[in-house]
Order: structure tokens, then sequence, then C-alpha cells
């Protein structure tokens, strides 16, 4: 059998992901991802598909489900349940501006296939199966298994157990498709446990800004399994048993307390933004940012204690809370990266979803220690699987 790989969106420079997969018998989207400016210019030109695979619930890998259900209202579109349980969200972000959004959101959400990990979806001439992928709940990885060669696509991907996401295990495989979210950022060895150290010690008024795509998740369960209690705002409620309104937060806040609430870039509107900017100015309460790159919280960022704060143009007064960023991240580090090629002993390796450069930098690290074929794929990009030369072994 032929069959071939093309990133449609994803590669170096692009953001949304999207891989096709074909042969003369079957074709599979694996991720249907947008831009962050909502495009899915890859999106036009798609014919119909047997299924859609989604890794999981992030808008780079599932934002372009909406457009896609407009141009193929019967598409087969399958994922993990976890994953199908957070979708609704970023769907619902997606559509925000739309008439009918949310009911679309839901309706999308609705007519996703759930499948477990290791079981086996068949095709015409090839099977694929989903595996832990760490990241997030849910996430998972896909390995394509065609005329005794395997094929695995990571997707974002975490080699190391998180509270609320099991490892991934890059195990052998022929191909490896890896995706390397922050392949240009160099974590210590410790940071996961430096991190939690840090969290575990917050013992004074402390505000903690998190993203809901995952993040909120597992810092909660962190916590939880730390055996430290925290306040938690209600946009979290369905993470736990109690959470608390806005009113309530502020005052357990002003009294010592460590609160939780959505905003991990503290953006204006958000709770996290909201009760940030009362703190900036009239309270001593620390801020805590986790992952944040973006609007306020990276303002405060670059903002001395004391000095006036201007984000987008207003002007908050000047800093009278402490600002703290603690470095998480939910991806493979750089070192995991190589890590995984060399335990995957694949024979050809492409990797994708970061800046060129980048990209470029870990294909040369993981030259150094694998014989492996290292390709930094762009939009555009094929790969023949399985691969026509026999195997050597
Ligand atoms: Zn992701
Ligand atoms: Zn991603």
């Amino acid at each position: 059998m032929k069959g071939k790989l093309t990133c449609l969106a994803g590669g170096a420079e692009s953001r949304g992901n999207a891989w096709l997969y074909e042969t003369d018998a079957a074709r599979v989207l694996l991720d249907c991802g947008a831009e962050p400016n909502g495009e899915t210019p890859w999106l036009s030109s798609l014919a119909e598909v047997d299924a859609v695979v989604i890794t999981h619930a992030h808008w780079d890998h599932c934002a372009g489900l909406p457009g896609l259900f407009e141009r193929h209202p019967k598409a087969r579109v399958v994922a993990t349940g976890p994953t199908k349980l957070s979708m609704a969200r970023t769907l619902e972000g997606v559509l925000a501006n739309r008439r009918t959004g949310e009911a679309r959101a839901s309706a999308i959400q609705d007519s996703l296939e759930t499948v477990k990990f290791h079981e086996r979806l068949k095709f015409a001439d090839f099977e694929l199966e989903l595996e832990p992928a760490g990241h997030i709940a849910g996430a998972a990885m896909v390995r394509i298994h065609a005329a005794s060669q395997t094929l695995l696509y990571t997707s974002d991907f975490s080699p190391f157990e998180q509270f609320s996401a099991p490892a991934a295990t890059i195990g052998q495989t022929d191909v490896l498709v890896m995706e390397c979210a922050v392949a240009n950022v160099r974590f210590e060895k410790s940071w996961r446990e430096d991190a939690w150290a840090e969290l575990s010690s917050l013992n004074r008024a402390t505000l903690i800004g998190v993203s809901i795509d995952g993040q909120a998740e597992e810092i909660l369960a962190g916590f939880a399994a730390n055996q430290i209690d925290v306040t938690v705002h209600e946009s979290l409620a369905s993470f736990v048993s109690t959470s608390y309104t806005l009113d309530e937060c502020r005052h357990r806040l002003s009294s010592g307390e460590v609160v939780i609430a959505v905003g991990g870039d503290l953006e204006p509107g958000s709770p996290a933004g909201e009760l940030a900017i009362e703190n900036i100015s009239n309270n001593s309460a620390w801020i805590v940012t986790l992952g944040a790159t973006k609007g306020l919280a990276s303002a405060l960022r670059r903002t001395h204690r004391r000095s006036k704060l201007v984000y987008r143009g207003q002007s908050y007064g000047r800093v009278k809370c402490r600002h703290q960023h603690i470095s998480m991240t939910n991806h493979a580090t750089r070192e995991d990266i190589v890590e995984a090629a060399e335990s995957s002993q694949a024979s050809q390796i492409v990797l994708f979803h970061n800046h060129a450069d980048a990209l470029h930098a870990v294909g040369r690290a993981i030259g150094k220690q694998t014989s492996a074929d290292v390709k930094v794929a762009d939009v555009g990009t094929t790969l023949e699987f399985p691969s026509s030369e026999p195997k050597l072994d």
C-alpha cells in the first residue's frame, strides 16, 4: 500500500494544527486547528475525509471544527471522552461573537464520537490508535499502523506525569511526527518540583490567575494532592465541590487566603483580572501568574513595584502588590523532545509547531543523539508512510 501524510497547517511559523493522512482507500484528518485570528486557509480545498481525529481541546487543534462542519456537515469526528467534555468551552470561545454560537458549539460537541486510549479505529488499509499524551486531561497522541510500520503523531505532549494527566510514553516507532511547542524555551531539570515547592509555600494573601484550558485543572489537582486549602472562584466550579463569588473571593483574599480564578493573562473582564486590578493599586496581596506571556500579566512582569502601571493606554496607578511569575509548562521541554526522539528509535523524525529557528536548533540536537533523518515541517510538507524502503531488521 501507499500512503502519505501532509502538513496542512502548523509547521514552522503557523499556529493552528492540521495534518492529512491519505492512502488510495481512505483519508483521515489529524487535528482541525485554526490560526489565532480564527482563519483556516487549508479548509477551503479539503475534500471529504473518512474521519477527523481531535487530539485535545486546545483551539490550535480544534477551532477549525465549526468551519469543517459548514463544509462537511456529516463529518465523523472522534476524540477521547475528556476531550469531548472540555471542547464545548473552546468552541464557545471560537463562536462567541456569532449568532447561535453557543448552540452550534454544543451541537458540534454532541456529534463527537468518543474513543478510548488503545482502542483501534479501523480504516480500509490502516488503523489508528490513540495513546495518552500527558499535556492536559484527555490529550492523545495518534499512532498510525500501516503495513507493519507505525507513525506516531504526538500533537502536544508531556513525557512527565502531571496531577491531571498521566505521562506520555514515546515508544518505538518507525516515523515520529513531533509537536515542539516550547522547543525555544529551556527549563531546568527540576522545574516541576521547584514550581510546586513555590506554590506549596504560598501562605499569605495571594491571587493566582489560571487559564481555563487545562492549566486550571492541573493547578487545582496539584493543590488537592498537596492537601493545601485554597479559595476557588466560581468560574472554576466544575472542578471543585465548593466555589465562591467574586465578592467572597475579594474578602477571602484580603483576609490572607490563596484565591484561584480564571484569567491566566489577568485579562480585564476575567475574574482574576478584576481582582488583580484592585490589588495593583489598593491592596498588598501577591499576584502569581504561571505561564502568561500576554495581557496585564506581562505588563505587570515588566513593571517594578511602586512604579506606575500603564496597560492598553490606561494608568492603574502605582503598583502596590507583589507579582511573582512561576514558570510552568504542560509541554515537553527541549530536553524532553531530544529524549523522546532517542527513545522512539525512529528512522524518520518530523518536527513542527514553533519558530523555524527553534525547530532547526532542536533538530540539530536530535541529530547529535540519533541517526534519524530529521526534518522541520512547513505547510505543504509531505512524507511517505509506510515507507517503501524495506526495514533493515
Ligand atoms: Zn495543546
Ligand atoms: Zn498545540
